[in-house]
């Protein structure tokens, strides 16, 4: 498995696994559990969650899914930012370490910007830090100028920015992606594969078959394609697991990037960053 080195030197799988929506249905529970076996034997042990999803049940589902097998993981989870005060973020931290059974988090992550000031959110963060609650934490859907913020008030041992990037949403390779890079800071990208639908892109499947592979992994081997980028797709069944696997070990030519680029140019010019 690619792997991806955070600050401080710790090696991550550069493919991952999400899990937005998930335990969320109950005939779907099983194949759910399976799927996320599935991926961490193939060894995409980077397992993304947040309190947010399914209001805990996503938690809950990794807790009964992997519990057993806690210390293979690095276990990401995110904090609504609202919670991400001095005075709630050890609560809402709490919460999420009993749904998914466990003492500790790899990766905790400020979900979007809130009204709590940035100052106070690192300072939340390096005080569970400091208790062993969390190991590293993090940011997600923060653009340049608020990244530039985060290290003025004190956040520059943010490990990662997790970010919605993939073929039709190339705006931070203008911007964010270089300052990431800059900064020495993982990029995580969500919806690879643009919630499904590049999987059944006409255009992506033509490319993908000259190629000799799914869209699926197209997109994701694309997103990968940068040292310093995670990818954490979810995948609710373990044909689609063992697919995306099949995309770490992709190597896209430059002949392949170059009819990617054709078919999803990047922006012109620069914009906001976007967020699902
Ligand atoms: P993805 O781009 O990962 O797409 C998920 C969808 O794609 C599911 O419907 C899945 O179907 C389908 N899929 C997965 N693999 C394949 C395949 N090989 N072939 C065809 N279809 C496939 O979208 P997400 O929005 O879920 O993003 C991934 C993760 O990123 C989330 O689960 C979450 O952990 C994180 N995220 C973070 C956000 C943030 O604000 N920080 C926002 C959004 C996501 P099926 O389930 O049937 O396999």
């Amino acid at each position: 498995m690619r792997s991806v080195t955070l600050p401080v030197g710790e090696v991550v799988p550069a493919l991952g696994q999400g899990t937005w929506r998930m335990g969320e249905r109950v005939e779907r529970r099983s194949d759910e559990i399976a799927a996320l076996r599935a991926g961490v034997d193939l060894g995409m042990t980077l397992v993304d969650t947040a309190e947010m999803y399914g209001d805990g049940a996503a938690e809950t589902l990794i807790g009964e899914a992997l519990g057993d097998r806690r210390d293979e993981l690095f276990l990401v989870s995110k904090a609504y930012p609202q919670n991400a005060s001095r005075a709630r973020l050890a609560g809402a931290c709490e919460a999420s370490l009993r749904r998914l059974g466990t003492d500790r988090l790899d990766l905790y992550l400020l979900h979007w910007r809130g009204s709590v000031p940035l100052g106070e959110t690192v300072e939340a963060m390096e005080a569970l830090r400091s208790e062993g609650k969390i190991r590293r934490w993090g940011v997600s859907n923060l653009d340049t100028d608020d990244m530039d913020e985060l290290v003025a008030v004190g956040g520059q041992d943010c490990a990662t920015d997790q970010i919605l990037y993939n073929l039709v949403r190339r705006g931070p390779e203008l911007d964010l992606l270089p300052w990431l890079a800059d900064h020495a800071m993982a990029v995580m990208a969500y919806s690879p594969v643009e919630q499904g639908r590049l999987a059944s892109d006409p255009t992506l499947g033509r490319i993908a078959g000259e190629i000799g592979a799914t869209p699926a992994q197209v997109a994701l081997a694309w997103t990968m394609r940068h040292e310093g980028v995670i990818a954490i797709p979810k995948a609710g069944s373990v044909a689609h697991v063992r697919e995306n696997r099949v995309a770490a070990d992709i190597v896209l030519s430059d002949a392949d990037l170059a009819m990617l680029d054709a078919a999803f140019p990047r922006p012109r010019g620069q914009r906001p960053l976007e967020m699902l």
